[in-house]
């Protein structure tokens, strides 16, 4: 409980990713991708034909879920059942399914333990949408990052081409605003600043423009 947290939340596209990634090495801290979590449930789901809505199985498969984080390589890989499923995992149809099962209050519940375990010593970075209301609440750092749809979908396009994954914007921007709709209004966990949150809107600022101000709010905070 005494191992500090910088918990990093919000919408999809908004930078958090890139943020959490430099603020891990830049601390050699460790990094908890808590959205991976569901998108390799909603994978898992998908691949075994268990409907998204079918709270008992989802249930039953989050306490269950075979993953896995491997950072031997430089680059973290997500595996299930052993299997590398980074890339798969990033296309925005994973992306949805993963806010389907993400607004079951069960599913979440069964998820917290395994979020909680990473924090470790010296300290963790936490990505996701609930990290500083409910996994980590009492971190002394919380960052909230926002930034407009069509950024966030102009951002996520770039991503998709790096890796490689086929997208056409107007799709991806739609995807984009029903899944944020989604994880706003859900009853359980919403995607919303804690009160104790600093909140950055990123859409006109640089990745280094983002690092540096987390950074001054973090050696204050710390
Ligand atoms: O961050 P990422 O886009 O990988 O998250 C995928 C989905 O997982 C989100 O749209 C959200 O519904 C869900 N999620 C969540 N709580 C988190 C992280 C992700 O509900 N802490």
């Amino acid at each position: 409980k005494n191992i500090p947290v910088i918990a990093v939340d919000g919408p999809s596209g908004v930078g958090k990713g890139t943020l959490c990634q430099a603020l891990a090495n830049h601390f050699n801290w460790h990094l908890l991708d808590s959205g991976a979590i569901y998108r390799v449930l909603a994978l898992a789901a998908l691949k075994q034909n268990i409907a998204l809505d079918d709270i008992i199985q989802l249930t039953v498969l989050a306490l269950n879920l075979p993953l896995t984080f491997d950072s031997s390589h430089g680059d973290v890989k997500v595996l299930l059942a052993g299997v590398d499923v980074s890339k798969e995992i990033r296309t925005e149809q994973t992306g949805g399914a993963a806010s389907e099962v993400a607004a079951i209050n069960e599913v979440r519940t069964a998820l917290l333990q395994r979020q909680r375990d990473f924090r470790q010593l010296p300290g963790l970075i936490a990505d996701g949408r609930d990290m500083g209301t409910v996994v980590f609440s009492d971190a002394p750092v919380k960052i909230f990052l926002d930034a407009s749809a069509q950024s966030r979908a102009e951002r996520r396009m770039k991503q998709l081409q790096d890796k490689q994954i086929h997208a056409k914007f107007p799709e991806i921007l739609q995807e984009i605003t029903a899944r944020d709709e989604r994880d706003r209004n859900r009853a359980v966990a919403p995607l919303k600043p804690a009160v104790d949150a600093l909140i950055i809107d990123t859409t006109s600022l640089s990745i280094e423009d983002v690092f540096n101000q987390a950074i001054m709010y973090i050696k204050e905070k710390l």
